[in-house]
């Protein structure tokens, strides 16, 4: 037989284009269109229902950027409808829609005249049904958003229209087409039949019989329709694929849980107050789809996203409860957002599943169980544990996907943190959260599935993502078609639940996956938008010290607890964790915004912690100094948690207590001179460690070097810092002035300033006499583009890993490349500190800013290994804000000399809590609360319980990765001490041993392990 194979399939093509596409439509009609913009940001249907409507045709241009207009549609049904069997009247709406796909262009939401919601109108689902019979009236309202397509098709062009300063105010779509239309339900279907079908024929093996068996029947089917009357022949044309649509699936084909679902990114190309009118938009799709199709689950996750439909469109929250009461729309993920898992803060991780899950309960009664984050950039290490203490049984994402190097060898497995804990965890196989559901992705997902022959299970969540928009019925008919088709898995509706059980099931002992879950990709996230990184960490630790001492107030005063003003600050701070604004890689407007709310975070909660310092010490005209720190400063010893000196842990330690280091000036003659202005301006300056008589600088290296970097990422440049920029580097070696201070006797230092591009740097370079550290302050007036900062500490030192902090506990990463895994981490996140080290001697990095590095090992001229940290300071990327990261930013860094890990933990507290004084008070000091013997052993949190029942929860875990004994010391009344979960609920089997005596309470953790301690008070 010829093979034609190639031109039956272009065929096929074009008769789906010109012939089968524009029959769906029997007849139309146009509606009248009448209109009113919104000058400002949205306004409610009850404010834009009352006003004057002006006419306006299709063909008019409509919508400035990030503009509203309400076009107010009348008409009456064609009574000559009435004889027309198998159809279905709908409303279609083109608002000039592009190419673009669903969530980045013009969307429009329908409402009646009472307000309630229909649907949605978006690209590529642009009808709703409508129940008005011929010759009835139609009036209808249009919401429709003018959100710019700032994508460009994702070509990473720098655009002005991602803020609303700068976005222009023409009118950016032309109104294409409202009307009212006849679908022929026949002609409709046979669509879906094509689509499936060619969607299974093109993802199967060319040579495989049942690919051309497909491509015949089609065939077929376009031989016996009439091209001229499409719906006159469609049942002809249904007729010559019913046979290759029974042909039932193989007995052991893939089984696919297809589960309806919406990804909306929370901000990203659009700022938050867009999203919580996409969520309204996207959530009246899927109650439009569950009245059709009663079989039909939908999953969404982000409490966030229904705390805005309950406050912005109670009406439609309200449906969406009673479905979510039917089981079938199923909140998922149990955090507050989908965040970004590399940067937030420990308890800050922690309170996305404790705000997240409590929002769900409270409303729903449904604990999601399943974690939920399909996009986020990588996931860290201490995740396993923080799931699992949050109630959590399974996880999943896909993201690891994108991998630019190596690929993730499983698709189901359990994922083990860094203090042991596994979770049962599943990557859909067929690489996307937003899959469209036609045979061609099951037909991939079935491909790539790496768990054959020992599982057979997998799921794919599908719908319209990122910008919104979630499941079509055309990809419900898809499902339909695919339940048992023969070449394709197999697809079932399903909820996550469903997919889990089963899944777990059938796998019971599935691989095992260590450590985090590095994406090899974005790694620009950690830098990206410095002020908003710096925003997050220096909320993190308002947070813990404005909660901590409003429990100090409470307790010790009676003072009421600001559980408000602190849900506020969270449920801001939570937010902004979110995957796309954290990490730098949203619109300006979305991170001015992020921006302001920070500084008004930061001042709610600075007056906090002074209301509660009043409420402590009493009013008056004195002064107290206040230290929220794990642990006990030199400059004052009366703290909120300390730890007693007298109860140092017994254990001996692995490095000498700290030292003298580092020159101090005031015990060493070179005080004058250090460091000198040849060393800062070229030469290399001196670090020694005198208590260790070691020479931390590697001849002819330079410490505390800024290097600028060529920062031009090949795509995704807000996400990205690609492996080439590192190969044009520009040391930034020369000083415009250094000048000698001496701010107390003991302390003394230099500041440098440098001039370089446009940009301004000073420097604070301080050591105080006996400190291990040296601190350095650094002021950057920054007007770069497409550049990178890092700030290198060359050290010799030979160290094969290096440690960082994350969640809880810390990572060890290889500062070599062996392997392409190695390799391929050549930027990583890392929290508050950094720590590099041969046995028995190290040295700990630490900022209070950002969270970029990189830690490499090379071998110098005289042949000894130097590893050297960097920290990444700045970038300026062009997309998507063009303005990115220029102007004024501010930070601080330390390097600690003779540091083992617990030094290392130490150090970045000590720089991201410091002392606070508080002015306006009669006692001088305050007593502690809590105690802890142990430093293995921090407190991470203090506060009151939230359910608001006056119990004080003490959250606490063990900080260097050894087995470790500790004495919990309260003072305050308590009646009852037990251990829970995050979510504050009894633990049935403590994790920790725990015994009480009094009011010290014995614990003994594992590595890692994290604590919550719940004590009733009376
Ligand atoms: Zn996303």
């Amino acid at each position: 037989m010829h093979d034609d194979g190639a031109l039956v399939e272009k065929r096929i093509d074009r008769f789906v284009r010109e012939r089968l596409r524009p029959a769906v439509h029997r007849a139309s009609v146009p509606l009248r269109v009448d209109a009113w913009s919104v000058t400002d940001a949205p306004v409610p249907f009850s404010e834009a229902v009352r006003q004057s409507y002006t006419a306006f045709g299709t063909g008019r241009a409509w919508g400035r950027p990030w503009g509203t207009t309400w076009f107010h549609v009348t008409g009456t049904v064609p009574a000559e409808w009435a004889g027309e069997a198998g159809t279905r009247v709908e409303l279609v709406v083109d608002l000039g829609f592009s190419r673009a796909t669903p969530g980045f262009q013009a969307e429009g939401l329908v409402w009646t005249p009472d307000g309630i919601i229909l649907k949605a109108v978006e690209p590529r689902n642009r009808s709703v049904p409508l129940r008005a019979r011929p010759g009835g009236q139609v009036d209808l309202y249009i919401e429709a958003a003018a959100n710019p397509d700032v994508t460009s098709g994702f070509t990473f062009v720098a655009t002005d229209q991602g803020d609303p300063a700068t976005a222009g105010t023409d009118q950016i779509y032309r109104l294409k087409r409202v009307d009212l239309a006849l679908r022929d339900e026949a002609v409709w279907q046979l669509s879906q039949d094509f689509w499936t079908l060619t969607g299974l024929m093109r993802e199967l093996p060319v040579g495989l019989a049942r690919r051309a068996e497909i491509r015949r029947a089609l065939e077929s089917c376009i031989d016996a329709m009439d091209p001229d009357d499409v719906a006159g022949t469609a049942g002809l044309g249904r007729a010559a694929l019913a046979a290759v649509l029974a042909r039932p699936a193989n007995a052991s084909a893939h089984r696919l849980h297809a589960v309806g679902h919406v990804h909306i990114d929370s901000a990203w190309l659009w700022p938050v107050r867009e999203t919580v009118r996409k969520v309204a938009r996207t959530f009246s799709n899927v109650l439009s789809l569950m009245e059709e199709n009663p079989d039909f689950a939908f999953a969404a996750s982000s409490a966030q996203q229904y705390a805005w439909l309950k406050e912005h469109y109670p009406e439609l929250f309200a449906r969406v409860k009673a479905q979510v009461a039917a089981g079938r729309f199923v909140p998922v993920g149990g955090m507050w957002v989908e965040s970004d898992t590399n940067m937030p803060g420990g308890e800050a991780l922690a309170r996305q599943f404790v705000t997240g899950k409590r929002f769900f309960i409270e409303e729903f009664g449904v604990e999601p169980l399943e974690v939920w984050l399909p996009d986020s950039f990588g996931y860290s290490a201490a995740l396993p544990q923080i799931m699992v203490a949050a109630g959590s049984r399974w996880f999943l994402t896909q993201k690891t996907s994108w991998n630019e190097t190596n690929l993730m060898p499983h698709h189901t497995f359990r994922w083990e943190g860094i203090d042991g804990t596994q979770i049962f965890t599943h990557f859909p196989p067929v690489d996307t959260y937003n899959a469209q559901l036609s045979g061609e992705e099951p037909a991939r997902a079935e491909r790539q599935y790496a768990e054959k022959g020992a599982a057979n299970t997998s799921l794919v969540p599908f719908g319209w993502g990122d910008g919104g928009g979630g499941p079509t019925e055309e990809m419900i008919a898809a499902a339909r078609r695919t339940a048992s088709l023969g070449g394709s898995p197999t697809v079932e509706l399903s909820t996550p639940r469903r997919f889990f059980e089963a899944a777990e099931a059938e796998y019971p002992e599935p691989p095992v996956w260590s450590g985090e879950l590095y994406l090899e990709f974005h790694r620009g996230t950690y830098t990206s938008q410095a002020r908003t990184k710096r925003g997050n960490c220096r909320s993190e630790h308002l947070l813990r010290e404005a909660e901590l001492w409003a429990c100090a107030a409470s307790v010790s005063s009676g003072a009421e607890y600001p559980y408000d003003a602190l849900e506020q600050a969270w449920q801001t701070v939570l937010l902004q964790q979110f995957h796309d604004i954290l990490p730098g890689s949203s619109i300006a407007w979305v991170h001015q915004e992020a921006e302001r709310n920070y500084a008004a975070v930061a001042d709610a909660l600075t007056t906090l912690i002074e209301v509660s310092a009043r409420q402590m010490c009493g009013a008056g005209d004195g002064a107290v100094t206040l230290n929220a720190g794990p642990f006990p400063s030199e400059a004052y010893q009366g703290w909120g948690v300390a730890r007693r000196p007298r109860r140092m842990p017994s254990a001996p330690r692995r490095h000498p207590a700290p030292r003298c280091a580092a020159r101090p000036p005031a015990s060493c003659s070179t005080t004058a001179s250090w460091p000198s202005r040849s060393t800062l301006t070229g030469s290399s300056p001196p670090l020694v460690d005198l208590a260790a008589a070691r020479e931390l600088m590697p001849r002819g290296a330079r410490g505390n070097l800024l290097q600028l970097h060529r920062d031009t990422p090949t795509q995704w440049d807000a996400w990205d810092i690609d492996e080439h920029y590192k190969r044009n580097t520009v040391d930034l070696s020369a000083a415009e002035s250094v000048e000698v201070f001496a701010d107390a006797p003991e302390q003394v230092g230099v500041r440098v300033t440098r001039t370089f591009g446009s940009s301004r740097l000073v420097e604070r370079i301080t050591l105080a006499a006996g400190s291990p550290a040296i601190d350095l302050h650094l002021e950057i007036d920054w007007h770069e583009k497409q550049k990178l900062l890092k700030l290198a500490f060359p050290l010799d030192l030979h160290a094969d890993r290096a440690a960082s902090e994350i969640q809880f506990g810390h990572v060890f990463r290889a500062t070599h490349t062996n392997t392409s895994w190695d390799a391929a981490r050549f930027e990583t996140v890392a929290h508050r500190w950094v720590h590099v080290g041969e046995p028995g001697y190290g040295v700990a990095v630490a900022n209070d800013s950002t969270y970029g590095h990189d830690i490499g090992r090379s071998t110098g001229p005289d042949g000894r290994t130097r590893t050297t940290v960097r920290l990444s300071l700045l970038r300026a990327e062009v997309f998507p804000d063009p303005a990115a990261d220029q102007g004024r930013h501010e930070l601080r860094v330390s390097l600690r000399v003779g540091a083992g890990i617990p030094e290392a933990v130490a150090e970045g507290y000590r720089l991201n809590r410091p002392l606070r004084t508080v002015d306006g008070v009669s006692a001088a000091r305050v007593e502690h609360l809590i105690e802890v013997d142990n430093p293995a052993v921090v407190v991470e949190a203090v506060k009151l319980a939230e359910d608001r029942s006056g119990d004080l929860i003490v959250r606490l875990y063990e900080a260097h990765g050894s087995r470790a004994r500790a004495r919990v010391i309260r003072h305050f009344e308590a009646t009852d001490v037990t251990e829970t979960d995050l979510l504050e609920r009894p633990l049935a089997a403590g994790a920790a041993t725990l015994s009480a005596d009094g009011p010290a309470l014995a614990l003994e953790l594992r590595p890692f392990q994290l604590v919550t301690l719940r004590f009733a008070r009376p």
